[in-house]
Parts: C-alpha cells; structure tokens; sequence
C-alpha cells in the first residue's frame, strides 16, 4: 500500500514557507539579520477588531523585505503592491475616495473629522482608523502624543487636550536630525480614512524601506499629519529650545543657510495646525509629511509653507536637513496616484509644502 504523505512531499511545501516567512514577515512578527537593527512590524490599524477588512487589506500590501533587494526591485514590489491596494479597496483615480466620503454626509454641513471619523462604511467598517507605521527617527528623539478636535483654535486644543489621536517624534538639534547612522527604527500614528490607509500606509512603509536597505536614503519622519481639523501636543511642556535653519531671503534659490537657535513657549508652537472645511485633511485623505511651525527663521525649513525656489531643489534641501523631503518620496506619491504640490496650479509664485492628497476633481 503505498504511503499517503510521504515525509519529502512536504519539502517543497516547507521551503517555499520558509522562503515567505524570510521575505516577508507578517504583521506583528518581527524578523532579524546578524548585521542590521530588528525589523519593526508592518504597518497596521489599532482597531483591527472593528476594521477587519482593512486589518486585513494591510496585511496583504504590506511590502516585502527579502536579501539584497535592489532599488528596482523594490519599486516594482511598491507598484505591484499599490495596484492590489487599489484593487482591493475598489478605486480607481483616488479622488473617487473624496467623493465616496462627502457621501456619506447630508449636503451643506461644514465637514470634520471629527463627525466623519465616527461614522461608518455601508460594509460596517469606521471612516476613521488609527495607522501605526515604522519609521526612522533620530537617536534621541522623543516622542510626543498629540491631541486633536473640532476647534478653531489649536491652542484650545494644546490647553484642553480634548482627546488623544496619534503622536509625533521631537528633536533638539539639527546635528542630530542629520546622522542618519544613528538612527533607529519606531512607529508613529496618525488617523487617517479607513479606504485610504493601505494607501497611506504603502507610500510611509516605502519611505521607511528605503532607509532599511540604504541608510543615505533614510528620512526621519517626525510628523505626519493626516486625518483631522484641528490638532497640537500639550502646552504642558512649558518653554523648549530648537534649532532650525535660516535663509537670506523667503523666496529665492539660495543655499546659504545658517542654523538658528530658536525658543518657544510650549511644544505646542511647533507642533500644531489647523485645515480648512474645505481640505481633504477633514476626511482623513491627505498628509502632511515633516510640517512643523518654527517661527523667527527666514523660509525657515521644514515650514508647512514655503514660497521659495530652494524647496524644489528637493535632494539639496534633504541634505543639509534631513527632515526635507527629498524627490524620490513625491516620486512614489505621484506612483500611488496622489496629487503632489508641483501638480498644484499656480498663477505668478510658487508655494510649496509637504502635502500629499486624493484631490479634488
Ligand atoms: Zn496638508
């Protein structure tokens, strides 16, 4: 009688598993090389309970990390991985999620976050979910829980700490914002639209991949702001001193920066901010990636606003601050489908900032 499961007919079975296991761990787990810093999880949503298929939307984009995977590689696995998720999630050009949302509200009522993140997909899946992606940050970063309602004040919001929704990472000096050799790898999170997550999570997993295989390549994401009206840290910090550059003019090209020592009440100067009824922030659909609001600096980097040339000389700007978004990340944002800010029309200046989004029409 011949054997129903003979012990080598599993082997190919097992080697292709442990080849998967190797390339691509899954959520939660964490895998480890000899010669590198353990690897943190794939991107998830803290309310994976209530948001299953999201939950599980994610697990199956998440991007893979096999040995010595070149630069190509890596954008032909983020691309595939963007037309699963596009798949998946059911759109096609990403402002179908605008339209989508704006739907699930009565017409005339001034959007928020606020009353959009509790409301619900027809599926049962919330619109507001809370993503938790890997980043690096500087060696002696600290990090910092940010508070967010429906004010029209952030310092309401910096004072009252309505309700906690995510965090971001905070560093003194600007020595330390660029060794990229001692950086080490964390999480931050962000609310953002349950249809848009995968998205989102795709394009910061990328960013922080990058980093992983080519340390030159790491951008340290400090804050990412996504879905919500109006948010800041605590005021409790009481007065703080950081360092930010300064440029001889607002809008020139010019390079020639010095680093300014610049002091603030609270934490809640930097970080803080405010969107219009009318942005996609309020539905959970853009992001802002490195916006802060250090004030006293000529076109001081990295402002949410600049109306500079020197921005767009992108690589230049990411070199003498690390924070700077450098091309390829618009690059791969242009791939995902997103509007960018050159895509943006404008008549006789230029204004720049680090937002990316589903757009409007
Ligand atoms: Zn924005």
């Amino acid at each position: 009688m011949p054997l129903k499961n003979p012990a080598w007919s599993l082997l190919p079975a097992l080697l292709l598993c442990g080849w998967l296991a190797g390339a691509a761990p899954a959520a939660g787990e964490v895998s480890r090389r000899p010669d590198s810093p353990t690897l943190p999880a794939h991107p998830r949503i803290l309310e994976a309970v209530q948001a299953p298929r999201t939950a599980r939307i994610l697990r199956q984009v998440a991007l893979t990390y096999a040995p010595q995977m070149s630069e190509r590689d890596r954008e032909i696995d983020f691309l595939q991985k963007v037309t699963l998720a596009k798949r998946l999630i059911g759109v096609g050009r990403l402002v179908g999620l605008r339209h989508e949302t704006l739907n699930l509200l009565a017409p005339g009522q001034e959007v928020s976050w606020e009353d959009l993140r509790r409301r619900r997909w027809s599926g049962g899946e919330p619109v507001g979910v809370t993503l938790e992606v890997p980043v690096w940050v500087p060696a002696r970063a600290q990090r910092l829980k940010t508070y967010s309602g429906f004010e029209p004040k952030w310092q309401t919001v910096a004072l009252a700490t309505p309700r906690p929704s995510g965090c971001v990472w905070f560093v003194r000096t600007l020595a330390e914002i660029n060794d990229k050799t001692r950086y080490r790898p964390e999480t931050i999170q962000v609310e953002v639209n349950s249809k848009f997550a995968p998205l989102a999570a795709l394009l910061l997993e990328y960013i922080f991949r990058e980093g992983w295989y080519d340390p030159s390549k790491r951008l340290p994401l400090l804050a990412v702001r996504a879905g919500e009206d109006t948010y800041a840290v605590s005021a409790a910090s009481g007065p703080v001193s950081a360092e930010c550059l300064s440029f001889p003019d607002n809008d020139g090209a010019s390079m020639a920066a010095s680093v300014a020592q610049c002091s603030y009440a609270s934490l809640a100067d930097i970080y803080h901010g405010r969107h219009a009824p009318a942005s996609n922030h309020r539905l959970g659909l853009a992001m802002d990636i490195n916006d802060f609001n250090y004030a006293g600096v000529v076109d001081g980097i990295p402002n949410p606003v600049s109306r500079s040339l020197r921005q767009y000389n992108r690589d230049a700007m990411h070199k003498i601050d690390a924070r700077q978004l450098p091309m390829w990340v618009y690059r791969a944002a242009g791939w995902l489908g997103c509007r960018i800010p050159q895509s943006w029309a404008y008549t006789g200046y230029n204004v720049d900032w680090p937002h990316v989004d589903v757009g409007t029409k």
